[in-house]
């Protein structure tokens, strides 16, 4: 399951000029425990690092909007087939957190309910919530930037 250390501990948001070493900054979880087949070829450092800059673009736009400070990109391969920024304040959904929105927008452009062969990349670590969610749609991996905590709490 998720590594209890990984709780509080600021693995940091990479900067531009960061070493691409991203598995030492990143917490990457592995396939999630109910999946039990191989994971397809997933999305290389480089994707992931475009997806997770596009997820800090819609974290601060949910700022700017007076939102909760949470972005979330589904990526397949190097595509990313879905993207939102938390929608909790303004849309006034308490459900409508970044990873869940992306979910559902990857969903819908995809036109399938599967998305096993896809990558969550998230500014904060998801929620139980969005965990769960991940795991509903086949989800194969999730990578966050930082603890839920480091985000600020929930307003
Ligand atoms: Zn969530």
């Amino acid at each position: 399951m998720v590594p209890a250390a990984r709780h509080g501990q600021n693995v940091g948001v990479p900067r531009r000029h960061d070493p691409p070493d991203l598995h030492r900054r990143y917490s990457l979880l592995a396939a999630l425990p109910w999946l039990s087949l191989p994971v397809p070829a997933l999305a290389d450092e480089t994707h992931l690092r475009v997806a997770m800059r596009r997820a800090e673009e819609l974290r601060d736009e949910a700022l700017r909007a007076g939102d909760q400070p949470f972005g979330a990109v589904v990526l397949r391969g190097d595509t990313i087939v879905g993207a939102a920024r938390s929608r909790v304040v303004t849309g006034t959904d308490p459900t409508a957190h970044a990873e869940l929105e992306a979910i559902r927008d990857a969903a819908r452009r995809l036109r399938t309910r599967d998305l096993s062969a896809c990558v969550l990349v998230s500014t904060s670590r998801p929620c139980r919530m969005c965990e769960a969610a991940a795991g509903w749609a086949g989800i194969s991996r999730m990578v966050y930037g930082e603890a839920l905590t480091d985000a600020g709490a929930p307003r």
